[in-house]
């Protein structure tokens, strides 16, 4: 399937990807999702290879490349039948380090990150009572001296197991004794490895897909104060900035997604004989593939206009979140169109397509869900009033 840059800046990075992802077929995957098992080796050999720390700057040891390299070296995993979802956090999460904390964090993170010497694939944000609305959280982290003590429970927070650090969301300030429901969160760097068992519990989650989640309680958990990033009370806006980024890489992600179903699908139609014609001889067949592969290919070039915008200093807000919610689309789309192409194969474990599909639709929810995007649009594009 052809790439909608002509010539494709990242086609060399594209093709060392895909090498690596042949060592990764889906008898690896299908073993693991059976086993609901984390991929080490997968991860060990992306991080080798330097991709996980691409967007960590030269200087702290990472591939200083731009956000549409690592964009491209997501989706290619994805087109290729692998899962970025074990680690695609660690490329995004350091951002809010690298942004926004001080001289000695970044010398002490981001070096280890970049050589996966630390696994930061831990994100806490969502709790089960606050949902999306992420300003009423509730976990709290109390100062006391040199430290805070942190009480509450996180839900989702997937790779805690396969992870050193976790950057937590956590309250500062009780939501009563706030001006805006923005402020008193703070944003934390928290060394699982030495607070586990002593304050952190965490529990897996079993979920449709294998995505190695789980829910996080904290008792009496003991950060030092050293591992605030920046100001006391201005996480939630530190999280925020790092959306457009995650968003757009995720939106990738889904292309490629929807590229996997797109190659497996006309493959299979063109070869499947059934009343003596090939399957994909029949518009029935046809028209969902070439339906989504054209919003496949919508979605392809908002994840680049918003790319371009996010290189050149500026915010996408309204790119990302159209990005994410298109490419989600897209590869929701071609799912659906490749299962039925498959029929009752489509649903066997060995051609995967199953696997994926349960993969895939998770995109519509996590991490915004579709009805949260079209808020936003509505609200902040369109100057619609607050429907929430
Ligand atoms: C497998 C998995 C992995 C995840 N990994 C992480 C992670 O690593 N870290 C992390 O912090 N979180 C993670 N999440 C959480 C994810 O970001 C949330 O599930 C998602 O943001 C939705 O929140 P919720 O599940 O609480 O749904 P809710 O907020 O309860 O919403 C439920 C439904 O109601 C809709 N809804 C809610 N409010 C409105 C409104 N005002 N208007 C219209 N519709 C509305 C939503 O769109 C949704 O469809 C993960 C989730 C899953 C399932």
């Amino acid at each position: 399937m052809q790439d909608t840059l002509r010539p494709d800046p990242h086609a060399q990075i594209k093709d060392e990807v895909r090498k690596l992802c042949a060592k990764f077929p889906g008898e690896y995957w299908r073993r693991l999702d059976r086993e609901r098992g984390y991929p080490t080796e997968f991860v060990t050999a992306l991080t080798e290879a330097g991709y996980l720390g691409a967007l960590i700057p030269e200087e702290y040891g990472g591939a200083g490349l731009p956000l549409s390299a690592a964009a491209a070296i997501l989706e290619t995993v994805q087109s290729e039948g692998c899962s970025g979802a074990a680690c695609h956090a660690q490329m995004y999460i350091m951002g809010t380090i690298l942004r926004h904390g001080t001289d000695a964090q970044k010398t002490a993170y981001l070096p280890k990150i970049a050589t996966g010497e630390l696994r930061l694939q831990a994100f806490g944000v969502t709790e089960p009572t606050s949902g999306t609305d992420t300003t009423s959280l509730r976990t709290f982290a109390r100062k006391e001296g040199d430290h805070y003590v942190v009480n509450g429970q996180k839900v989702w927070t997937s790779r805690a197991e396969h992870s050193d650090l976790m950057l937590l969301l956590a309250r500062t300030t009780p939501r009563d004794q706030i001006e805006r429901r923005t402020d008193g969160l703070s944003t934390f760097i928290v060394d699982m490895r030495e607070v586990l068992g002593k304050g952190l519990t965490i529990r897996p989650i079993r979920t449709m897909m294998n995505h190695n989640t789980t829910e996080i309680f904290f008792d009496n958990m003991v950060v030092p104060a050293e591992n605030l990033v920046g100001v006391e009370g201005r996480g939630f806006r530190y999280i925020l900035d790092g959306m457009n980024a995650e968003r757009l890489l995720i939106a990738a992600e889904c292309i490629g997604d929807a590229k996997w179903f797109l190659n497996k699908a006309t493959a299979y139609a063109r070869d499947r004989q059934v009343f003596g014609r090939p399957i994909g001889q029949n518009q029935g067949i046809q028209f969902p593939l070439a339906r989504a592969y054209a919003q496949m290919r919508a979605a392809e070039l908002m994840v680049q206009a918003g790319c371009a915008k996010f290189e050149a200093g500026e915010t996408p807000g309204e790119e990302a979140n159209m990005a994410k919610m298109l490419g989600a689309d897209a590869a929701w789309a071609a799912a659906e169109a490749c299962i039925q192409t498959f029929g009752g194969f489509g649903f066997a474990e060995e051609y995967d397509v199953e696997r994926k599909y349960r993969e895939t639709r998770l995109y519509q929810v996590a991490p915004i869900s579709t009805n949260l995007i079209l808020s936003y649009l509505a609200e902040h594009v369109l100057g619609l009033p607050r429907s929430y």
